[in-house]
């Protein structure tokens, strides 16, 4: 898919902001479960998704962005394991930063195939600088993940069709 730049801007703006939202909501789950260390990482989270939503607006300046209707990249849903028990399996920390990891991984994708296919120079420009700190992102939980003890019931959702299995 080739974007224009305001096209571009636009879902940058919106999956920066999804993401920001989304991590301030498993931030405030992990601190109710008090699990302060889990939730600081999903605060830092927070904190560099809005920077680079703020970076992307900032980027756009006067351009006018078009309003996107509906579009791919969204975080996917939690696992749908029904009722109560899905919110107790988001509660456990490798879980919850298990689910993260895919959506950064997804935001990665995403900005990766822009870069490879966009035409107008400026777009491929700035996909390419995102997916590198997507990357960036992917290995900070890629890191956590690797030191928190795997749950009994572990999220076992297959990694996004583009990506070989880790
Ligand atoms: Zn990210």
């Amino acid at each position: 898919m080739s974007y224009s730049l305001p096209e571009f801007l636009a879902h940058a703006v919106a999956l920066e902001h999804e993401a920001a939202e989304r991590y301030l909501e498993l931030a405030d789950m992990m601190e109710a479960h008090r699990n302060d260390a889990v939730a600081a990482i999903f605060r830092d989270m927070n904190r560099f998704s809005k920077m680079h939503h703020d970076e992307v607006k900032a980027r756009a300046g006067a351009l006018e962005l078009p309003r996107l209707k509906s579009w791919e990249y969204r975080w996917s849903a939690p696992p749908e394991q029904g009722g109560e028990e899905a919110f107790d399996y988001m509660l456990e920390p490798y879980n919850a930063l298990r689910y993260a990891r895919e959506n950064e991984m997804r935001a990665r994708e995403y900005y990766r195939s822009v870069a490879a296919e966009a035409s107008d120079p400026e777009v491929k420009r700035l996909a390419a600088e995102f997916a590198a700190e997507e990357a960036e992102h992917v290995a900070a939980l890629e890191q956590w993940i690797a030191q928190t003890p795997r749950p009994a019931m572990a999220w076992d959702a297959d990694p996004d069709p583009l990506q070989p299995a880790p």
